[in-house]
């Protein structure tokens, strides 16, 4: 969950000590560290209600220089944060004990694009747009697609396991990391996985290292599986007279033998949003959904709409409409990854979530949470990643009413038992940072919790990576 509230979280600030700084200048150079109140308040926050204030801030250059950062804080046993953008949303990039933010922005080199070999190999600074604009030069792209990738990371997107608009088809971060390069706590390098297109070779570390959210090591070399980038698009935009209309075609849709590249849902505040803000000429509807279908080709793109098409025929709408053109249909999307920012139109106060559920049960979800919303008296926005069950419910509330926040409270933990209920998760995109961390039992039984700490503590005994984070201690 996400609030505006202002930060609650404790953190335990301190100053580091001399003698700490001045080893630490050592390795990485007076030009790379900052104890100066600016970086110290930089460092403190995420995207997320969350605020803890480092000792220090270093920006290192190569995985050396990381390598002799983990291997002192481990000594000292300081806590240390690896840090991309610093776009989380669940407070995974704050330190919420203190110590080192290690802020990786500049080891931001792309290190080579193998067309040949199907790979791009890059640092983990390295912005997500940027990458892919060097990708689409060559017909290529890394798919996850969030919608921060204008500033967020390669890095924050393996530790988060990112994904975004095109889930339904292309998968998360996770389907594309084939070998990264990690320092571990203590300063050991490790090169785990490789850089071919299928592995069977020992235990998957890298899918370990994948959403871990930086609690295991600090990944200083990504090689990421990269696509073709498809050239030939149809847009259909779809409106329903009920959520649970919507939620019944996105299942028919999804198990009608094509995957469309993009199956985006949106309630009636979300349409109405995007008609009084975006100017978008959607039409007024208790929920929306927005398909797309790629290929290589028209023909294919139109081809695999029309099959969908056929299903939508089937579907209780209430209109049914093709995108007049590709402008049209790329303003959807960018009035769609602007969306987050457009909830404060709505109400003084908000918390959003990330629910994810399997695609059969979306229709339950999305009624479920509508109801679990209206019985307190609270306000909704929904949207969500609805092929591959990820929904981003916005409750809305009112600030200055103190009873609200609790209501907000009792609906988000109503939400998360409806989607853990419904064989989902609390997590599709956004990862357990601080917010989630005490429902992590509700989700994973006694054993496998037992197994994530014990993988911690072999990794990082003392536990000085980004501790406070996924209840990993
Ligand atoms: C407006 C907005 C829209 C968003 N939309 C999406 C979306 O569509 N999909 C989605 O998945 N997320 C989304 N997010 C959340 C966020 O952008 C993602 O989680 C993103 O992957 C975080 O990247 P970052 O570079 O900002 O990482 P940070 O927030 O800085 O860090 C995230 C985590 O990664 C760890 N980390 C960072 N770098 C490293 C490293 N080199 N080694 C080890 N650990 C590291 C950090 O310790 C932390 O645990 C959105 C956020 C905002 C604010």
């Amino acid at each position: 969950m996400k609030f505006n509230t202002s930060g609650s979280s404790m953190s335990i600030s301190s100053e580091i000590a001399p003698e700490f700084k001045h080893r630490l200048l050592a390795i990485v150079g007076e030009e790379n560290f900052s104890d100066q109140s600016i970086d110290l308040v930089s460092g403190s926050y995420d995207a997320s209600r969350h605020r803890g204030r480092p000792w220090a801030v270093v920006w290192p250059r190569d995985s050396e220089s990381v390598a002799g950062i983990l291997a002192l804080a481990q000594q000292e046993r300081i806590p240390l944060v690896p840090r991309g953008a610093g776009t989380s949303l669940t407070g995974m990039a704050v330190p919420a004990r203190g110590g080192l933010v290690l802020d990786m922005c500049r080891m931001n080199r792309i290190l080579e694009i193998s067309i040949k070999d199907r790979v791009a190999v890059v640092e983990p600074g390295v912005v997500y747009e940027d990458l892919q604009k060097a990708l689409s030069t060559q017909g290529f792209f890394f798919p996850p697609d969030p919608a921060s990738g204008k500033v967020c990371t390669i890095g924050g997107n393996v530790a988060a396991n990112a994904g975004g608009l095109h889930g339904a088809k292309y998968g998360s971060t996770r389907e594309y990391v084939l070998g990264l390069e990690v320092v571990i706590p203590g300063g050991k390098s490790m090169s785990i996985g490789t850089r071919t297109m299928k592995c069977s070779s020992g235990y998957d570390l890298v899918h370990l290292f994948v959403g871990s959210e930086g609690t295991l090591g600090v990944v200083c070399q990504v090689t990421l599986k990269i696509d073709p980038k498809p050239t030939a698009f149809a847009t259909t935009l779809a409106a329903f007279p009920s959520l649970e209309a919507a939620g019944r075609a996105v299942s028919e849709i999804m198990s009608c033998g094509v995957i469309p590249s993009v199956c985006e849902f949106f309630d009636s505040n979300t349409v109405k949003v995007l008609r009084q803000h975006g100017g978008l000429s959607l039409p007024h509807s208790e929920a929306l959904l927005l398909v797309e279908t790629d290929g290589i080709r028209q023909e294919e793109a139109d081809l695999h709409m029309s099959v969908i098409m056929d299903v939508l025929s089937t579907c209780k709408t209430t209109q049914v409409r093709k995108a007049r053109d590709r402008d049209e249909a790329q303003e959807f999307w960018r009035h769609r990854k602007n969306l987050g920012g457009l909830k404060n139109l709505l109400a003084s106060g908000w918390a959003s979530e990330d629910v994810t559920v399997p695609i059969g049960s979306i229709a339950q979800l999305v009624s479920g949470i509508d109801r679990i919303v209206k019985s307190k008296g609270l306000g909704l926005m929904m949207f969500g990643h609805a092929g591959d069950g990820n929904f981003h419910p916005v409750i809305l509330y009112d600030r200055q009413t103190s009873s609200h926040e609790v209501l907000v409270h009792e609906a988000v933990q109503e939400i998360f038992r409806l989607g853990l209920e419904l064989g989902g998760t609390l997590s599709g995109e956004h990862g357990i940072g601080m917010e989630k961390a005490p429902f992590m039992a509700w989700e994973h039984d006694e054993p496998s919790l037992a197994a994530m700490r014990g993988i911690k503590a072999l990794f990082d005994p003392h536990n000085i990576m980004n501790p406070g984070k996924m209840a990993m201690g």
